[in-house]
């Protein structure tokens, strides 16, 4: 059932150390012990925007942090003598490809809504956490992930490319949240703000869900383009035009773009009982201005959503396991890099803006 290894395991991991400052390479042990879950040899990471976010200084981490959070891998090591079972409740063995929660809710810890546990007190998450030298392998640019107790995990295909199965843990997962916290999208209008992964992941998403009409709005033409390979019925490039936009009114907005004009834009847009749903906003930003009458007498609501819970965590990985070959999810990875390439990777993402950058932990 368990593969027996040292007690300590060298490997390598890229320490982030500030805006401006180079990636540094730094070699560390796992240290295998009884608090820890199980142990992951890392496989693939996908840099998420919130990383890119982080390299450019618009949202603040520990001093010294191994980034990545968009991670897939392989189990390398389990407890001993114990059945251990995934989210699904499938046992699971070493060797099997695995996708987890970003997170994980320390076990002295209550949830104070079991069904937002991913804002638990004293919460830990993957690729933000400070890097030490005993707590090196927490992160996805990394040889290892070490598991803490709780963190929702769960086997996958290894049929899955490993670029797709990455973002299974960061963007997928969200927008399933989102799309839960939209309600039902069937026979749906639906406007999407922001063509980036997020969005476009929602655009596919929706359809599966039995949107009636799905809108991707951007002001990035390039990443629009991408809107019709995953089933959008019409594309539109942003405008800030008061009350005149080019596209129709919907019944749910979605933001993934975190901007106010954009967020504004969305509220205006929103059909008679019309729910926004904002999940872009996640760095700092000006306030949204708002009509509060718009709100009342047009029955609007709008829903924040952070991360995500287990159940959307779940279905994502069934999504996108149901949904691989259907979208060409692996052609939104635009460019591959290797461990040892992190600066270049970081540079790429923030200055040519794809979709997403890869690096291959091999
Ligand atoms: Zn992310």
């Amino acid at each position: 059932m368990y593969k027996e290894i040292p007690n300590f395991l060298p490997g390598r991991a890229v320490v982030f150390d500030g805006v401006g400052k180079p990636f540094r390479m730094v070699k560390g042990d796992v240290q295998v012990d009884h608090a820890i879950s199980l142990i992951v040899k890392n496989r693939y990471t996908t840099l998420c925007g919130s990383d890119i976010h982080t390299f450019c200084g618009h949202r603040q981490e520990p001093d010294q942090v191994v980034l990545g959070h968009e991670i897939v891998g392989d189990i390398l090591w389990l407890p001993p003598g114990q059945i251990v079972t995934d989210f699904r409740g499938e046992p699971v063995s070493v060797g099997d490809r695995i996708t987890w929660s970003i997170f994980a809710v320390p076990p002295e810890v209550e949830a104070s809504r079991p069904d937002i546990p991913q804002k638990s007190e004293q919460l830990f998450k993957y690729g933000h956490a400070p890097a030490m030298p005993g707590d090196l392998f927490n992160g996805g640019l990394a040889d290892y992930c070490v598991l803490r107790p709780n963190t929702a995990f769960l086997k996958i295909s290894p049929e899955i490319p490993l670029k797709v199965a990455a973002t299974i843990s960061c963007a997928h997962a969200t927008v399933k949240g989102a799309l839960r916290v939209a309600g039902d999208i069937a026979g749906k209008n639906v406007l999407i703000f922001g063509a980036g992964l997020l969005g476009i992941s929602c655009v596919a998403m929706c359809k599966e869900a039995g949107a009636k009409w799905v809108g991707l709005i951007d002001n990035d033409e390039v990443r629009l383009t991408w809107g019709g390979k995953f089933g959008v019925d019409e594309i539109f490039t942003f405008s800030q035009k008061n009350n005149n936009f080019p596209w129709p009114d919907a019944d749910i907005v979605f933001d993934m773009t975190g901007h106010p004009e954009a967020m504004k834009a969305g509220i205006e847009s929103l059909a008679l009982g019309g729910c926004a749903v904002w999940i872009g906003a996640v760095f700092p930003a000006a306030p949204v201005p708002i009509d509060a009458q718009l709100i009342v007498r047009r029955v609007l609501a709008i829903k924040g959503l952070h991360n995500y819970n287990y159940d959307d965590f779940l279905s994502a990985a069934i999504f996108i396991e149901n949904n691989h070959r259907k979208y060409p999810f692996e052609d939104l990875v635009e460019k591959e890099f290797t461990l040892n390439e992190v600066d270049d990777a970081f540079k790429y993402a923030s200055e040519s803006k794809p979709i997403r950058v890869g690096v291959i932990i091999s």
